[in-house]
């Protein structure tokens, strides 16, 4: 019997029959996999309580011919919180969705596991602005995993005084003089490039409370993550990212109302 201790994190839980559950893994021992939990959506079952979303622990597992089978499991934590509010939840989705996109499956990557835990940490409860805390997902992400964008100064001269222009196609900025003619090239502004550089350099989602930065430069980096993630990955676009979109826009459009009523 070919068994697998290993940690784990829970990137999806579904209904499988009227008695288990299938769940997406991305484990320590060999990235990320497919498991069946037997019995697990019976309440009375051990396996219940651990196969919640946002859930990190200790699976023992059972190599099948084509999946693996939850024999037992030990609940290291479970983000309560990220549940209990629509914004963080479906940030924490779209956390779990953008890496089951990128990570190839079966190749473990211990860098990208503390990355999500990290994150699923900050969203449970240390208060960092939300949309903050993904763009520092998305490019710290996207930097482990080979696709880290060119920041610090323009790709041909090495000027680094800016303004700077995002070039989609070389993947990464260039100064005035330099910028390409040709293709999708676009001026980050200076706050937003001082931002997505300091993110790309944070060790933790801890250091994201001492970060400030204002509506638009929010938006500038988003739009640019996004083009980002679509160019050099070819994923998106995602549900999670528009709904978030459409979340933030109605809220301060209710903000707006408020104050000049
Ligand atoms: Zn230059």
């Amino acid at each position: 019997m070919k068994l697998l201790k290993t940690r784990a994190l829970v990137l999806g839980s579904r209904p499988l029959g009227e008695r288990d559950r299938l769940l997406r893994l991305f484990s320590w021992e060999k990235g990320k996999l497919s498991a069946v939990a037997p019995g697990a959506r019976k309440i009375k079952s051990k396996l219940a309580a651990g196969v919640d979303y946002f859930t990190c622990a200790s699976f023992l597992l059972h190599a099948g011919k084509s999946l693996y089978t939850v024999t037992q499991l030990e609940i290291e934590h479970t983000f309560r919180n990220i549940s209990l509010n629509i914004e963080d939840y479906t940030y924490g989705m779209y956390f779990c969705e953008l890496l089951d996109k990128l990570v190839e499956e079966g190749e473990p990557h211990a860098s990208v596991f503390n990355l999500l835990l990290d994150c699923w940490r900050g969203l449970d409860g240390n208060g960092a602005d939300r949309e903050i805390l993904a763009r520092y997902y998305e490019l710290r992400l996207l930097s482990m995993l080979g696709y880290r964008p060119h920041f610090k100064d323009c790709l041909y001269c090495g000027d680094s005084r800016g303004p700077f222009f995002w070039s989609a196609g070389s993947g990464g900025v260039f100064c005035e003089r330099c910028r390409p003619q040709e293709g999708a090239v676009f001026l980050i502004s200076n706050g937003t490039h001082a931002l997505a550089a300091r993110l790309l350099n944070l060790s933790s989602t801890a250091k994201i409370l001492n970060l400030r930065a204002t509506e638009a430069q929010k938006k500038e980096l988003g739009h640019f993550t996004r083009h980002f993630l679509m160019q050099w990955t070819g994923t998106g676009p995602f549900k999670g990212l528009s709904f978030l979109e459409k979340l933030n826009t109605g809220e301060k459009d209710k903000k707006t109302d408020n104050a000049s009523e």
